[in-house]
């Protein structure tokens, strides 16, 4: 495979139960975009060199032609995109265009089956790519002399009243009854506040605060949130320092957050912790995630780009 295991445990290889999965698309609505032919061209070229098919027309042989590209791995509900690439005239040279010479480019039609991301199969993908992409952090921290903490950020009552009074004027304004929602969009609306608390503490340990004596630190980091049994939103934190001179202390962490709640860290001593961050998003497609760019894609320290994720939405 020419892209790195982080793409689809499963691998996407072209068998007779996918080009079922095509045919059993026709009958389900597909997602098509419209794109120049030229980008769904290169794409094509990607998706060729892993696994994908051509699919000649049956009957018109200067029809558009089709690529099939399954990368739905285990997923239970595939869902069918076609990237559409319109034909259309070229001119190659400023003398072609003179002439009127231009030349036809023939449109190229990607047909992708994608990830649902809601079933049970897509969610354990989901959670199994996160707990290797921190595994991934967690080994270059470690290699570079620096330590990863593992903490669980949880709200005060009484900074949850606020939380709540701001989610429910909030959605007031826009004449929704936060109480009406279903629990997991009251649980979305609360993220969303409890998240800026999130940000700036981050931010604060980043740049540190000189009145609370914490040092700038430097790290990368992996957030998970999930819903206590009330729907309240608390977190999962996996902080992975980068530089052995700006290391994160455990009394600042606590400093930093004490005002919000209650706070655990300890220095994570092998990869467990990782997975047991991950391990929430395996089970609710709600259940968010947020992290440091291009966080885990690195391999032996250099940062790749994956090509899935760039195609797929
Ligand atoms: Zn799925």
């Amino acid at each position: 495979m020419a892209f790195h295991a982080m793409s689809q445990p499963a691998g996407s290889a072209v068998g007779p139960e996918n080009v079922e999965r095509f045919r059993g698309a026709s009958r389900r609505r597909t997602l098509v975009i419209n794109r120049p032919a030229a980008e769904v061209r290169s794409a094509s070229v990607i998706a060729l060199q892993n696994g994908a098919v051509i699919v000649p027309h049956p009957f018109y042989s200067d029809a558009p032609q089709r690529i099939e590209w399954d990368i739905a791995g285990f997923c239970r509900n595939p869902v069918p995109v076609l990237q559409r690439g319109e034909g259309h005239m070229e001119a190659s040279s400023p003398v072609a265009v003179r002439s009127g010479e231009a030349v036809w480019q023939p449109g190229r039609d990607l047909a992708q089956m994608v990830p649902c991301r809601q079933c049970k199969e897509c969610l354990k993908v989901r959670a199994w790519r996160w707990g290797e992409a921190a595994k991934r952090e967690f080994n270059l921290s470690e290699a570079a002399g620096c330590r990863t903490h593992f903490g669980t950020l949880t709200f005060r009552p009484e900074v949850r009243y606020l939380l709540l009074t701001a989610a429910r004027s909030r959605l007031d304004r826009e004449g929704i009854c936060l109480e009406a929602l279903p629990p997991k969009e009251q649980f979305a609306e609360l993220h969303h506040e409890t998240g800026h608390l999130v940000t700036n503490f981050l931010k604060d340990l980043r740049n540190g605060r000189l009145k609370s004596k914490v040092k700038p630190a430097r790290f990368r980091y992996l957030l998970t949130v999930e819903p206590h049994s009330d729907w309240f939103p608390h977190y999962h934190v996996l902080l992975h320092e980068v530089d052995p001179l700006k290391p994160l202390r455990n009394a600042g962490l606590e400093t930093l957050w004490k005002d919000h709640g209650f706070c655990k860290f300890r220095v994570a001593r092998s990869t467990n912790a990782c997975l047991y961050a991950a391990k929430y998003l395996s089970k609710v497609s709600f259940a968010r995630v947020r992290a440091s760019v291009n966080y885990g894609e690195a391999i032996n320290g250099v940062r790749t780009i994956d090509p899935l994720n760039t195609l797929t939405f």
